[in-house]
């Protein structure tokens, strides 16, 4: 793994609502090489990719008593093209593609609701955005256990649970 610098890529992936393919967890599986196929397709290079592995994770937020989640982070290193605005909002676009495709319907859902697939990108070397659509870097990222826990075991291959 090259080291994490101002090129590496990180996603969150969450889920606590079965998919088609099934649980929180299966889903997770399933999209995992679905997500390294879009970010290659996106960055049109071979990529670095680094998994943490799943987390059951309680709720933070969101309506009292949702089930579970699991949660996971993706690192990706070595990207040549720069961090920017536009490759990062096709780079939503498609993400959000993926969450469609595992049943994620946003019209029928709570603020931080149960959900089938989130793909949040976490951030992108040093790129600092406020569009309206994105927000970089993610702007909860320091108050979330569930985010910062399998970023770190990404980061440095070991868990930190
Ligand atoms: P949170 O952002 O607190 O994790 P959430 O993941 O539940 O909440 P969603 O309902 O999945 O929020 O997404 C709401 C909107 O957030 C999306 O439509 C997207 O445009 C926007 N958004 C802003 N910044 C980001 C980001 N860094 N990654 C993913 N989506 C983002
Ligand atoms: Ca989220
Ligand atoms: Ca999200
Ligand atoms: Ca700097």
């Amino acid at each position: 793994m090259p080291p994490i610098d101002d090129t590496s890529l990180a996603v969150a992936l969450g889920a606590n609502r079965p998919s088609a393919v099934g649980s929180p967890r299966t889903t997770l599986l399933a999209v995992q090489s679905r997500l390294e196929a879009l970010l290659k397709a996106w960055s049109d290079q071979e990529l670095v990719c680094r998994w943490s592995s799943l987390y059951d994770t309680v709720p933070v937020g969101g309506p009292p008593d949702q089930p579970a989640y699991c949660n996971a982070v993706l690192l990706v290193a070595g990207l040549k093209a720069p961090p920017s605005e536009a490759a990062a909002l096709q780079l939503l676009d498609a993400l959000q593609g993926l969450e469609q495709q595992f049943g994620r319907d946003r019209s029928r859902e709570q603020r931080w609701g149960p959900r089938s697939l989130d793909l949040d990108l976490l951030f992108w070397g040093e790129l600092r955005l406020e569009h309206p659509r994105l927000l970089l870097p993610h702007p909860r990222l320091h108050l979330r256990t569930f985010v910062l826990a399998p970023l770190l075991e990404a980061m440095h291959g070991s868990a930190s649970r």
